[in-house]
């Protein structure tokens, strides 16, 4: 009943609205104000991971008096440039359980928020064209069911059941000969996932200010004591580092070498298609991954450019590699047009792990190191590195990702694992 009269009288108010004079604009975040002298948290960077560890400092720690300082546009980095694949199923032990609970984060992220972020988990298949890919998955699906995760090596029938569309033989050059099914994985909507959180951290107190960049630190002693700004100096508490690919130049400023290689990262969409496929489908030996949008574009991703750039252009040769790596996969994709092709910045370590905790300088944290994985922990490390700035403690789930291992020789080793699947 009660839902029943609340639906009646929407048009009503619908048109009271619609015959209104004056319209004041929506804002789901307020506008930048004006920079503070003095913050208890500065985020540099707002992307999704600086985005989100507002949230969860304003929303779990009780910490708000937060800014967030942005160099461009929210989430504009890129947050707004990944294919959004979302999944668990990495080499390593600690990678494994670190990418677990962040799955699990999105499986709660529209209730949590209260903003549909379009979660879709419709499963991850790997293709494999060698028997020496079958072996790695065999590792890593044990290592997966292991870690309480689902992963597990298909045969070509069930790769065929899974999707029916992918081309199987090659010419015998790439047959294909089984896989790697995660179940878990999924997609979610970037944007979506930035608003979200950048929206209820925003209602808790916590200041966006866009077009706001650091151009330098102050330091003294062990502690950051000033940040500079193009809209002036502030001072901060803490400051957490969520630079995305300005990650390594950031660190230069702040004094701190981090060991981090910039790499563009080009996907491309296709115009829209009748929906056919329903998993996200990826080929490392092709370096080539492909998924639907909900829009019903073939997202179409690969691996890095092969050199070193700070450069979001993208480029011919890769549109062609891409577009060969989709149609061998799918011949039948080949009339299809693309429609959009972008890049990337990406920061990338020598173990393709990222780097989170603590850095020389006490109150200065570090979130970095995502290349062309860290969509997918948005959640997590947001929600962790909250954790690690409101108590002064790395959590245990973090320790591992430290970036002292670098000095230890104790790397996490994740790049068969991340290859073009990301
Ligand atoms: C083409 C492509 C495809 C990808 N696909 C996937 C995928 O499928 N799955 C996955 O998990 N990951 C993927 N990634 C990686 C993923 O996008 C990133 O790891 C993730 O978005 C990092 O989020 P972030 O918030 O740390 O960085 P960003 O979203 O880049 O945010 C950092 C922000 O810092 C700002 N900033 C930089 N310098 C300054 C400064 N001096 N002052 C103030 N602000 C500054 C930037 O403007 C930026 O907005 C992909 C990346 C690309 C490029």
């Amino acid at each position: 009943m009660e839902d029943g009269k609340r639906g009646r009288s929407m048009p009503m108010e619908l048109l009271k609205y619609g015959l209104r004079r004056g319209h004041r604009p929506y804002r789901d975040i307020p506008a930048t104000p004006d920079l503070r002298k003095r913050y208890d948290v500065v985020i540099i960077g707002g992307g999704g991971h600086g985005l989100a560890a507002a949230y969860y400092l304003s929303h779990y720690h009780g910490i708000s008096d937060i800014a967030v300082l942005e160099k461009g546009y929210l989430a504009g980095g890129n947050t707004a440039r990944n294919t959004t694949t979302i999944r668990s199923n990495y080499l390593t032990l600690p990678s494994i359980e670190f990418y677990r609970e962040g799955l699990s984060l999105f499986e709660t992220m529209s209730q949590e928020l209260g903003f549909n972020v379009m979660f879709s988990q419709r499963g991850q298949l790997t293709l494999a064209h060698s028997d020496a890919a079958m072996r790695s998955f065999r590792l890593r699906a044990e290592m997966g069911k292991h870690a309480g995760i689902r992963a597990e090596v298909v045969d070509a029938r069930t790769v065929q059941t899974l999707c029916p569309h992918v081309n199987m033989d090659f010419g015998g050059q790439h047959e294909v000969l089984g896989g790697l099914w995660h179940a878990d994985g999924g997609t979610a909507r970037h944007d979506a996932v930035a608003w979200g959180y950048a929206k209820r951290a925003a209602e808790k107190g916590v200041e966006i200010h866009q077009r706001t960049e650091v151009t330098g630190f102050g330091i003294t002693g062990s502690r950051m004591t000033k940040l500079h700004t193009n809209r002036g100096t502030i001072a901060a508490g803490q400051i957490l580092q969520a630079a995305g690919g300005m990650n390594g130049r950031i660190g230069e400023m702040a004094g701190i070498r981090l060991p981090i290689r910039n790499f563009p990262l080009q996907a491309m969409v296709t115009q829209p298609l009748k929906p056919f496929m329903d998993i996200l489908l990826s080929s490392s030996n092709l370096h080539t991954y492909l998924v639907q949008s909900s829009r019903g574009e073939i997202v179409i991703g690969g691996g890095t450019d092969p050199y070193q750039l700070i450069s979001t252009r993208s480029s011919l040769p890769q549109k062609e590699a891409l577009a060969t790596g989709a149609l061998q996969l799918m011949p039948f994709l080949h009339n299809v047009k693309i429609l959009r092709q972008w890049a990337g910045i990406t920061d990338i370590t020598p173990d393709f792990s990222p780097i989170m905790g603590a850095s020389p300088l006490q109150n200065y944290w570090l979130d970095a190191g995502w290349g062309t994985w860290g969509f997918k922990a948005t959640a997590v490390a947001g929600k962790r590195m909250a954790e690690t700035i409101a108590t002064g403690r790395v959590p245990d789930l973090l320790m591992p990702f430290a970036l002292e291992r670098f000095e230890r020789f104790e790397l996490l080793n994740e790049m068969g694992a991340t290859a073009a699947g990301h």
